[in-house]
């Protein structure tokens, strides 16, 4: 049976992607998702080929029909977003178009219609370590979350045609929509964290939101020998809060000279950082049985 870890961390920056761009190279017979669709980055560590790719679309925008429109300008003067420019006919910007439906139920011509927006697109691709599923949302658009969803469930058909053992998750920052979208039926959580004031405090509402889901969730704290004191503290909290110590990544530079470079710590097994994420790594695979 196929097991999905979904690799969180409370904020951006904290080392969850090195860690997953690692945990791609170890272990067989996985696919990776990079579920950070906001702000995709995996792509940079693992150099996918892209096989396949579709569009995404996440929204619905308001459109005039301008044959039917006689310019009364009452959807210029409605739209609280300012999405709409007065013009013969009004002409409606689909960057502020959040979608309301307002326009469409006052307008007096039934000039308006609703139609589905391209808000980003989907990726099936190929990299050195097996399938990867990515996206890429357009700038300022919304749900995430459905995009997130999207490609899960892509990875989890690509994952049951080929027999895979794992799906490795990248999971998006925070604790938002996206994050929720990415935990529902997860096998595991792995949450990377860094030995700070705010790590500690960010792997709290995490803690909070996963238990929620009843999804068992091991920490790791990423560079955990720059504040000894601090680490020990958030293994403890994490343990009082009912998770695992998966272990300890220590500060090493190799990862920034391997992301500077487009590759996985792995391509470099000797580092520090690589040998402390594949004694994780076994720690997961124990666990997974
Ligand atoms: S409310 Fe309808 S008829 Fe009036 S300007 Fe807008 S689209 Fe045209
Ligand atoms: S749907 Fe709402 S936000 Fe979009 S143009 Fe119409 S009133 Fe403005």
């Amino acid at each position: 049976m196929t097991r999905e870890i979904t690799i969180l961390s409370g904020k951006g920056g904290s080392g969850k992607t090195t860690v997953t761009g690692a945990l791609a190279a170890l272990g067989e017979n996985k696919i990776l998702v990079d579920a950070d669709v906001d702000a995709p980055d995996l792509h940079l560590i693992l150099q996918p080929q892209i096989k396949r790719r579709e569009s995404f679309f996440g929204s619905k925008k308001a459109k005039i029909i301008p044959e039917a429109c006689f310019q009364c300008w009452l959807c210029v003067t409605s739209c609280r977003f300012g999405a709409i420019k007065a013009g013969e006919p009004p002409k409606i910007n689909p960057l502020f178009c959040e979608g309301c439906g307002l326009c469409e139920r006052i307008c007096p011509a039934e000039a308006i219609e609703f139609a589905e927006a391209r808000t980003g697109e989907w990726y099936v691709s190929d990299m050195a370590y097996g399938p990867m599923v990515h996206a890429r949302l357009d700038p300022a658009q919304g749900n995430s979350g459905k995009l997130v969803s999207l490609i899960r469930a892509e990875g989890r058909k690509i994952a049951e045609e080929k027999r895979a053992d794992f799906i490795l998750t990248d999971g998006p920052p925070g604790i938002g929509c996206p994050v929720i979208a990415s935990l529902a039926g997860a096998g595991l959580v792995l949450i990377v964290t860094e030995p700070t004031l705010s790590g500690e405090h960010d792997l709290r509402r995490l803690a909070e939101l996963i238990a929620l889901f009843k999804i068992p969730a091991w920490v790791c704290v990423n560079k955990w020998d720059l504040n000894r004191e601090m680490t020990l503290k958030i293994e403890e909290a994490s343990r009082a809060l009912g998770m695992s110590v998966a272990g300890r990544i220590r500060f090493d530079l190799t990862t920034v000279q391997a992301q500077l470079r487009g590759r996985s710590v792995m391509d470099y097994p000797e580092s520090p950082a690589a040998k402390d994420i594949e004694e994780i790594w076994k720690q997961l695979e124990r666990m997974q049985g």
